[in-house]
């Protein structure tokens, strides 16, 4: 066990961390779990790219937990966090109705009609836990509501308020460090998918509570009357904790007992720090748009000794875009979530993205046709994987993907490649018989007998087509020959053609077909068929393969021509074909 550990150090960005997490454990609590830790705001459909937050710290706990080592993932729901605003095209949310909850806690908003949750904390959720499932992912969740409103953290709201100039003091580092003169920190340039994904985050409300004429106070209160939280604190007793708040939205005021109150919350640059020392937390990773001096993680730093804590290793992990998802598919407001990506890729390859790149690299997330690209790599690593040839690193990284200490993720019995897949089920259109029939085809000596064989990539494969490629880029087979180019055609034309048609029974299969639409052309510059391709070979071939395509799909372009004409079957080929 201490071996294998010990060799397992140094393969991957994910080992060094656990050496480090393990190691900072050790020192600062001896003997107990190692606490890493993430936090969502369910404020709205949760971005694919905030899955980071979760990843980062997932993928250092595994390694920890393979190690034998007790280690606790806690995840945050942030649910307590006020409503900032209403997100534009959730189905079942008027905008206007839904303005009179801003300022209320998420887990108080109800839920988009339809829902089959109550509040819209809980809706938005669902969805984020469901996909962690399917991603192998194990944590603990803390839903702050209940935190907050159970009194679980009276000891900690006590302590900032009777230390609230201490952490005032902090706050007024950062509010006076504009220099005159001086330059502003460095703005990073940020596009619209990084911006939506930082507000996924905490780190959107950087309210700090800032003073007022009553003093500074680091606890907001939920109104009683209207529970939104655009009150103020205007007067506090340390000692009998009497604090009295006003509301500025409808005038509402009351004096309450802090050490029994629990509709509230510390302002985030606050709650954070506490609860970086409340949980013990060792690791926690946390978005680029945290980095920029005042930012909470900075601030939390220095805070977080108030409550006698440290702050966690936290890495600031680069935005994780997205690449050309359709439109039409953003169904939950033009957000692509990780059940988005998970309807299209199964979850070993989206582990994968995760894995093999350190949190500094940025990445995308392919929706387009990079996804076949992605698959075709990913492919091949399991083929080096199999065959032993795998370099440590990368090895590592699928390791990674595909089991999780506890278990091994469900995979595909029979991996076909995504890109076969994708285009057989765009030319049947999910026609089951029809897809086995070409699919059995693909390899005779070893025929698929079920479609179970190749699920659940076939189906990611087919949701990819229906969903994510536009219709002008879908393969419509031609129902009739193209008679006008095909009378076109000269004497050399014709006898290509004749020749591909008198081979199809004897080369049916993938690798037959290949060769024989390669071989045409060599035969016609009459060169044997197994001659080294030339320049000019090169140019018949890509003439020969553009007339196919456009007397079989009208277009110039298509699916790899072996796999379309397997799909389009023999018969209809020599149709179609028929010079
Ligand atoms: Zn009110």
């Amino acid at each position: 066990m201490a071996q294998s550990a010990q060799s397992s150090t140094e393969t991957d960005w994910v080992s060094r961390f656990a050496d480090e997490v393990i190691a900072e454990a050790e020192r600062r609590a001896p003997g107990k779990a190692v606490v890493v830790a993430s936090g969502l705001s369910p404020s709205g459909p949760i971005h694919l790219g905030n899955l980071r937050e979760v990843m980062t710290p997932h993928l250092v706990a595994d390694e920890i937990r393979r190690r034998g080592i007790e280690v606790r993932h806690v995840l945050s729901w942030d649910d307590y966090d006020r409503y900032r605003k209403v997100p534009a095209g959730i189905p079942g949310v008027d905008p206007e109705t839904y303005g009179q909850y801003i300022g209320m806690p998420l887990t108080s908003v109800p839920a988009p009609a339809g829902s089959a949750y109550a509040t819209w904390a809980e809706h938005f959720k669902a969805a984020m836990v469901e996909a962690l499932d399917e991603l192998g992912v194990e944590y603990d969740p803390i839903s702050q509501t209940e935190q907050y409103t159970s009194g679980a953290y009276r000891e900690q709201v006590l302590f900032a308020m009777k230390h609230r100039g201490d952490i005032d003091a902090v706050l007024d580092q950062y509010r006076t460090k504009q220099k005159p003169g001086g330059k502003k920190p460095q703005q990073k340039q940020v596009d619209e998918a990084e911006l939506e994904a930082a507000e996924g985050s905490g780190a959107a409300a950087e309210d700090d509570g800032s003073a007022g004429e009553s003093g500074y106070f680091p606890y907001k209160p939920y109104c009683g009357q209207c529970g939104k939280d655009f009150t103020k604190v205007t007067s506090y007793d340390d000692e009998t904790t009497e604090m009295t708040y006003v509301c500025t939205e409808d005038g509402f005021t009351e004096t309450v007992k802090l050490s029994e109150f629990n509709r509230g919350k510390l302002v985030w640059k606050v709650d954070w720090p506490m609860r970086w020392a409340f949980e013990g937390v060792i690791f926690e990773p946390s978005g680029v748009d945290h980095s920029s001096p005042g930012s909470s993680f900075q601030v939390g730093g220095q805070i977080v000794h108030i409550f006698g804590g440290e702050q966690p290793i936290g890495p600031m992990y680069a935005f994780v875009g997205i690449s050309g998802m359709a439109k039409m598919s953003s169904s939950k407001g033009g957000v692509p979530t990780p059940a988005d990506a998970l309807k299209i890729m199964e979850p070993q390859l989206l582990r994968w993205l995760y894995a093999r790149r350190k949190p500094n690299q940025s990445f995308k997330i392919a929706f387009d046709q990079e996804i076949q690209r992605l698959y075709d790599e990913w492919d091949k690593l399991e083929a080096k994987v199999a065959d032993g040839s795998v370099l440590p690193a990368d090895a590592a990284a699928h390791t990674r993907a595909v089991r999780v200490a506890s278990h091994e993720l469900p995979r595909t019995p029979r991996p076909l490649p995504y890109r076969t897949l994708a285009s057989v089920v765009d030319i049947t259109a999910g026609h089951d018989e029809q897809t086995l029939r070409i699919l059995a085809d693909l390899d005779p000596s070893q025929p698929l007998t079920s479609l179970d064989e190749v699920r659940p990539r076939l189906d990611r494969a087919e949701n990819w087509i229906t969903t994510q490629v536009p219709a002008d880029q879908r393969t419509l087979v031609r129902e009739t020959p193209d008679t006008e180019l095909l009378s076109s055609l000269d004497a050399e034309g014709r006898e290509s053609l004749r020749l591909l048609v008198d081979g199809l029974d004897s080369h049916w299969s993938l690798d037959g077909l290949t060769t024989l639409v390669y071989g045409v052309p060599k035969v016609m510059a009459g060169l044997e068929p197994d001659a080294k391709p030339t320049p000019e070979l090169k140019v018949a071939q890509r003439t020969f393969f553009a007339l196919l395509y456009r007397l079989l799909v009208t277009r110039e372009t298509g699916p790899r021509l072996p796999t379309l004409l397997l799909a389009v079957g023999a018969d209809r080929v020599r149709k179609l074909l028929a010079a």
